[in-house]
């Protein structure tokens, strides 16, 4: 079993959104590739994955560094035949890559990474939470808890986001995260209220600063949210600010939740030892597509367990099939979604369905994302 070729191709995300920091409408996003020898119904079988949601795409990287890293290791080597070894593909993408660093070149690598376990799900024709599932050693989730995360700024203001709440209650999500920082602290405590008035309580409300606050900001915000009992407070200031992450923690009484912005093993290991997360209160939000792919994103939960954390503490960032299928698999706490924005990755395919605040994932091989109409014209694009 050999692979033929390896493709990456950037994608734009659709919509002109902003959280507190960025605006999305210049992000694109990589999709990779890999081409197999093996051939089901007069087709190679092809594996898919992407380097999650809210960054940029590798191609440089990925042409420049890993891919031809990967071309070049022995196929015995990689692969045993039937399934390839996605912890051997993960060595050859790091050689001679120094330690530390991990910014861009981890989530080039998370793609890469993540397409190998999309193809070995296809080369064993089950959907990829099962294959997960059984190389972990566990038993997967047959449901996942999900919360929409939009509340995005718009030029819709007040109503716009009512609406769009009352929409995902529409949709069968229960609980929602919206965005903050990026206004006044008067006009976020207005949004916030509009938001309660649809989720009915605080415990089915998140916030999320995308790490814009200075202490004092953080702890004018902390003060209003402390009596809403707000389902978690995210990514407060600078994700790689532990200090300042610990000194909210002390003072603030409410769950926080952070982690997206640390990309390996090791920055989750300076987070746990000096940011004063809480067992059984805070929640990690790491993603395998910004963290070297899923076999580095296993080392991270089993971290965060030997620090006395719970994996049902861990909701990885970016509302996708890819991080459903992973949550499923590892049996996390859950995963968000994305209704209706950053096409055409976001979101999940028809056939997995929302009720009651979970979603099902469907049962194609692999991650599926060929079930998902948004990303058809894509995967063509890139395979042919
Ligand atoms: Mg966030």
């Amino acid at each position: 079993m050999r692979i033929m070729e390896i493709r990456e191709l950037a994608v734009q995300l659709n919509g002109q959104i902003s959280n507190s920091v960025v605006n999305f409408a210049e992000h694109d996003v990589s999709l990779v590739a890999v081409i197999s020898d093996v051939v089901k119904s007069g087709h190679p079988v092809i594996g898919y994955a992407f380097n999650s949601i809210g960054r940029f795409a590798q191609g440089g990287i990925l042409r420049d560094r890993i891919i031809p890293r990967i071309l070049s290791a022995d196929s015995d080597k990689i692969s045993d035949g039937l399934q390839f070894d996605c912890a051997a593909i993960y060595q050859h993408a790091v050689r001679n890559e120094k330690p530390g660093g991990h910014g861009d070149r981890a989530s080039a690598i998370g793609a890469l990474e993540l397409a190998f376990w999309d193809l070995n799900a296809k080369l064993r024709d089950e959907p990829a939470y099962a294959t997960i599932a059984r190389h972990f050693g566990r038993q997967y989730s047959d449901k996942v808890n999900v919360y929409a995360a939009g509340g995005y700024y718009s030029n819709k203001g007040n109503a716009g986001l009512y609406d769009e709440l009352r929409e995902y209650i529409n949709q069968g999500f229960d609980a929602f995260k919206i965005k903050i920082g990026g206004a006044t602290l008067q006009q976020d405590m207005e949004r916030i209220d509009v938001a309660l008035q649809v989720c009915g309580n605080g415990a089915r409300l998140a916030v999320d600063a995308n790490g814009r606050f200075d202490f004092d900001t953080a702890m004018d915000y902390a003060r209003h949210l402390e009596p809403m009992k707000l389902r978690w407070y995210e990514e407060i200031g600078d994700p790689l600010d532990f200090r300042l992450n610990a000194n909210i923690a002390e003072r603030y009484s409410g769950a926080i939740a952070t982690g997206e912005n640390l990309f390996s093993v090791q920055d989750v290991k300076n987070l746990l030892e000096f940011g004063g997360m809480r067992p059984s209160i805070d929640i990690f939000q790491m993603d395998a597509g910004l963290s070297y792919g899923l076999g580095h994103f296993a080392q991270i939960i089993e971290l965060m367990e030997s620090y006395g954390f719970n994996r049902g503490s861990s909701f990885p960032h970016g509302g996708h099939l890819i991080n459903l299928h992973i949550a499923a698999g590892l049996n996390l706490g859950g995963c968000e979604a994305y209704p209706n924005v950053f096409q055409p990755f976001g979101g999940y395919s028809p056939q997995c369905t929302i009720a009651d605040g979970y979603i099902r994932p469907a049962d194609h091989p692999g991650f599926g994302l060929e079930a998902k109409p948004e990303i058809q014209a894509v995967l063509r694009e890139i395979s042919t």
